[in-house]
């Protein structure tokens, strides 16, 4: 390995910064070089959160969506797909499954779907955190700032809004109708409304250079998110990508492994994209700097109509759900499953019940 990358990778774990030129490089690692890359950020992870990964239950309550992102499945014009939607009974149903299967965790996703108001969405939350003693995170997309707030006071306790690429013009051509500020701007307003803040985003989108890679990183420490998804982009037959190519699995596990060395204490999930990649993406995330695994709770026949993208389902059939099969799986690499909420401590203390672990940065 070249003095230099060697150097880089020492600093880079003892501080946690790197410029723009040294992120790019180490973009363009191969081989064994990418390796240490792997093991330098699979040592901050060690060092800063320990073995533990955290299991979040991820329910998807409804694949109707108003929004027609050019890369996914539950696009509006997408007539091929089979839509539903849960109601609240049958949500707070599902949550409960999670939670007698074990799970401290939810997030609750969907499409931009306004057929649920912010009052039932708000009774809903308040009816999950009377009943059950979990932490919620949503995904549901855009919203007002009153209704982040509204839900925020509902109870929940995180939001996962990913920024999807950082570069603005890349941005509003895959989302039509959005901007990559206004996305910026509501997530300064989540975390002004004491929500740990998840973004995040897709690697090998069709018009997405090395540059917006770096961007991307650095857009991330900038923010200093609570999580960060990083996932590759995996063409859906039914849009408009759909003869685009993949991401790259080396390429996603670099962007992650990145992200580690320069954020020590934030959440990063091995995405479910990951590992319908490829059936080693998972653990050789968890090996790159991941500590957190998203496993699907959404019941049947639902699930099999969230299609984000193809291919995605539970690495082992039903068993995927139970908690004691990723207790198991966990245990197969050396690493154990977190018990509690998982919550990361911030200066404010606004979260309530912490599990002694710090801020992110
Ligand atoms: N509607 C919400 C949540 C559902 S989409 C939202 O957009 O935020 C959840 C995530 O799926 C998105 O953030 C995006 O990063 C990811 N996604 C969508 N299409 C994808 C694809 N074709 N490949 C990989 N990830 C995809
Ligand atoms: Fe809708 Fe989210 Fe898919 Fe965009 S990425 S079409 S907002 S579900």
């Amino acid at each position: 390995m070249p003095v230099e990358l060697a150097v880089t990778l020492i600093r880079a774990v003892n501080t946690h910064t790197l410029t723009r030129e040294e992120i790019d490089a180490l973009l363009q690692t191969e081989g064994e070089q990418a390796k240490a890359l792997y093991r330098a950020a699979d040592q901050v992870r060690a060092e800063h959160l320990g073995e533990e990964v955290h299991l979040r239950a991820i329910i998807e309550f409804s694949n109707y969506c108003v929004r027609n992102c050019l890369y996914c499945g539950l696009r509006r014009d997408n007539r091929l797909l089979t839509r539903y939607r849960m109601a609240p009974e049958e949500i707070l149903a599902a949550a409960r499954q999670a939670r007698d299967e074990g799970y401290w965790s939810i997030v609750l996703q969907s499409g931009e779907d306004p057929a649920y108001t912010v009052d039932d969405l708000a009774g809903l939350i308040q009816r999950i955190k009377e009943k059950l003693d979990v932490a919620v995170t949503l995904s549901l997309g855009d919203r007002s700032r009153d209704d982040y707030r509204r839900l925020r006071d509902a109870g929940a306790n995180r939001y996962l809004l990913k920024h999807e690429t950082a570069d603005p013009a890349l941005f509003a051509r895959l989302r039509p109708g959005t901007t990559l500020e206004r996305r910026l701007q509501e997530l300064r307003w989540l975390e002004e409304l004491g929500y740990q803040v998840g973004a995040g985003n897709m690697i090998g989108l069709p018009g997405q250079t090395v540059e917006t890679l770096v961007s991307d990183i650095l857009l991330l420490k900038d923010l200093c998110v609570e999580m960060a998804g990083i996932g590759p982009f995996i063409p859906h037959p039914d849009t408009p990508l759909a003869t685009s190519p993949a991401g790259s699995l080396e390429m996603t596990l670099k962007v992650l492994a990145i992200t580690r060395l320069l954020l020590p204490h934030t959440h990063l999930p091995a995405t479910t994209a990951v590992a319908t990649l490829d059936p080693a993406g998972r653990r050789r995330a968890l090996q790159a700097g991941a500590n957190v695994v998203m496993p699907d709770l959404t019941p049947a026949p639902y699930r099999q109509h969230y299609d984000i993208y193809p291919g995605r389902g539970r690495p082992a059939g039903e068993g995927a759900a139970s908690f004691a099969w990723w207790e198991r799986e966990m245990a197969a690499i050396g690493r154990k499953v977190a018990i509690g909420y998982g919550h990361i401590l911030r200066d404010d203390g606004f979260h309530g019940v912490v599990d002694g672990h710090r801020r992110p940065c």
